[in-house]
């Protein structure tokens, strides 16, 4: 998915379906008060931004190409790493 407003829509529709089930099931009741909706604005940000990265933090991005998915930054040797997307390797302690 590109489109970032999608994403966005995509991430309340699924809240909004587990809040739903969660009330029709008995899980949750129909009253709403100020911890429901922290805990509901809370699991739109963990489906947008998973807190389980799969991102390196900037600083520990590719310095050619800017990759920062851990999937295509691997570790080389003990200090080196190569980027699959770019094909370089770099030494991630050397900036
Ligand atoms: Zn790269």
């Amino acid at each position: 998915m590109t489109n970032p407003e999608l994403k966005v829509a995509d991430a309340i529709r699924e809240v909004t379906v587990a809040m739903q089930k969660a009330i029709a099931d008995g899980y949750r009741s129909r009253m709403i008060d100020a911890d429901d909706l922290v805990e509901v604005l809370l699991a739109i940000a963990d489906r947008l931004d998973p807190p389980v990265a799969e991102s390196v933090a900037p600083e520990f991005a590719c310095p050619e190409c800017g990759e920062r998915h851990i999937d295509h930054l691997v570790w080389e040797t003990d200090d080196l790493i190569r980027c699959s997307a770019c094909g370089i390797t770099f030494d991630p302690a050397a900036r």
